[in-house]
């Protein structure tokens, strides 16, 4: 067995990245940067385990207990080292096969322990160290045909449980009990993990990020649900507005601002414009209507094998989108003490423009 024919490729991106001068060494912790570029990521303790990418070839350094397991998902052939030995020969020995010399840059995995830095800068001696974050950033960005399938597999799972979650709110459940039924989908459905579920009834739901609780709803109630989970390691995040019984003018008002805020930036999406562009695009309605200070985070936010990734689609960020990226648009009004709404769809630039992979219809759901 060796390695997939797509993680071959995304190693392959990576020292051709190399090759261009990025670095001479990409050193990567078992981090989700790992699990991008492998498909797995062992444990993470105090132990030093990392695979080293070099222009030509790549060496695994894995503690020896972790060995087999980190053997058995990849396919690769690690360096092995015991509690006894300690790290350093197995280390000398993946930099001696790479051919590293004392005159190399080395980009290091961002959030790599300090003290495997350390002994990784002890035993490599290189001239200079630079962070392999903007490198491997730019790679997982453009997601290949395979991740964006499993982006819209999760994205499909999570229409699901939020529509468990719509079917949950009723006049006298509690946030909690609403966001369990959400729980409860997705685990049924097979997710692999429940990442958050945000249940912001009434005045909770001017807090973009409120923690679910006690508070039962009732009738005027508008509702905001937001919620992500797991599936074969990719993440989902979407949000929609319920409200209990007949909604008034003001929520009209501010519901169908932040629904066409949320078309204006979906709108806007296709590759060659920035992700600033995309803000700006969405902005442009809540700003005019004069509840600009009412929108008070950025547009959205990348999606991968993390909840948040690049691109950031804020008013600061100059990416320019390309087919392949996947991200968030989510705009939202907060009335402080009165209630929230914000609208979140997934959506994918394509050559074309834009495909949503959220699949859920974007008014108002009222439940009587
Ligand atoms: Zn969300
Ligand atoms: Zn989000």
């Amino acid at each position: 067995m060796k390695l997939s024919e797509e993680y071959q490729q995304r190693l392959a991106r990576v020292q051709a990245q190399l090759g261009h001068g990025a670095a001479d060494l990409l050193v990567v912790a078992p981090t989700h940067n790992m699990r991008y570029l492998l498909g797995f990521t062992p444990k993470y303790d105090e132990r030093f385990c990392a695979l080293l990418v070099g222009r030509d070839a790549v060496r695994l350094v894995v503690p020896h207990l972790n060995a087999g397991q980190v053997e058995s998902h990849t396919g690769l052939q690690a360096l092995r080292w015991t509690d006894e030995s300690g790290p350093d020969h197995a280390l000398i020995q993946a930099l001696d096969e790479l051919g590293v010399e004392q005159s190399t840059t080395l980009a290091v995995d961002d959030t790599m322990q300090a003290r495997h830095l350390l002994l990784l800068q002890e035993m490599a001696r290189p001239q200079r160290t630079v962070t392999g974050d903007a490198l491997l950033a730019s790679l997982r960005m453009r997601k290949s045909a395979l991740e964006i399938e499993a982006l819209a597999r999760a994205a499909a799972q999570a229409d699901r449980a939020l529509l468990a979650g719509v079917d949950a709110c009723r006049p006298g459940v509690s946030e909690r009990e609403v966001a369990e039924a959400i729980v409860q989908s997705f685990r049924r459905d097979g997710a692999e993990q429940v990442d958050f579920t945000i249940v912001g009834s009434g005045p909770n739901g001017a807090f973009p990020h409120h923690h679910s609780g006690g508070r039962t709803l009732r009738v005027g109630d508008t509702i905001i649900i937001d919620i992500g989970a797991t599936l074969d390691g990719y993440k989902s995040d979407i949000t929609r507005v319920v409200h209990l019984g007949e909604p008034d003018p003001e929520v009209l008002e501010i519901y169908e601002l932040v629904r066409t805020a949320n078309e204006r930036g979906r709108a806007a999406v296709r590759p060659g414009v920035t992700a600033s562009a995309v803000d700006r695009a969405t902005r442009e309605p809540i700003d005019a209507a004069g509840y600009g200070d009412r929108f008070f985070h950025r547009t959205g936010h990348g999606l991968g094998i993390e909840e948040h990734e690049p691109p950031w689609i804020s008013a600061t960020s100059d990416t320019v989108l390309e087919p392949g990226m996947v991200f968030s648009i989510e705009p939202g009004i907060y009335l402080p003490g009165k209630f929230g709404v914000r609208v979140e769809d997934i959506v994918v630039v394509t050559e074309e423009g834009v495909r949503c992979l959220t699949g859920l219809g974007h008014e108002l759901i009222v439940k009587q």
